[in-house]
């Protein structure tokens, strides 16, 4: 049986800055209300026969997504970006080897991922999203689509491992 979340009604959204490194016209900074659907596949169980509580999928979610909110995503593991300075106070960062940024350290989130499209925002999210559910014996997977907007986005399929 699957449970699933709405992010548009259950307010699962962040808002942040980002950039598609090389793309023509992705490639600048530039900002998406991003909204975030999630849906867990597993056996009922437990007092009230949950998949997984509502509850406790919600604020894990909201909690990752307010991570993300009101920042600039920078792709720490692209090989076209390399952090050239990183202290308290500000990010400097150089793309394709030759456009320079520095932005201040409270502005931005570094992420271990190769790039900030909706595909890598998806796997991240759901990556983190099973870490705080831990390995429930009674799931199977989580599916997490990272809309960009409405009307546009990524899924993906993040099996949970069993012992
Ligand atoms: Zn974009």
């Amino acid at each position: 049986m699957k449970v699933n979340l709405d992010g548009i009604h259950a307010n699962l959204r962040f808002s942040a800055a980002h950039m598609v490194i090389g793309h023509e016209s992705c490639g600048k900074i530039h900002g998406h209300s991003y909204i975030v659907d999630v849906e867990v596949d597993g056996e009922r169980s437990g007092k009230f026969g949950f998949v997984i509580d509502f509850k406790i999928l919600k604020n894990i979610t909201r909690k990752i997504c307010k991570t993300l909110d009101h920042r600039v995503l920078i792709p720490v593991d692209s090989p076209d970006l390399e952090i050239t300075s990183d202290d308290d106070k500000s990010v400097e960062f150089t793309v394709l080897g030759c456009l320079e940024y520095k932005l201040p350290k409270e502005d931005v989130v570094l992420l271990p991922i190769p790039s900030t499209t909706a595909e890598s925002l998806s796997v991240y999210i759901a990556e983190k999203i099973v870490e705080e559910i831990g390995d429930e014996d009674t799931l199977n997977y989580i599916d997490l689509r990272v809309n960009e907007g409405i009307g546009q986005g990524a899924s993906y399929r993040h099996y949970i491992k069993k012992e």
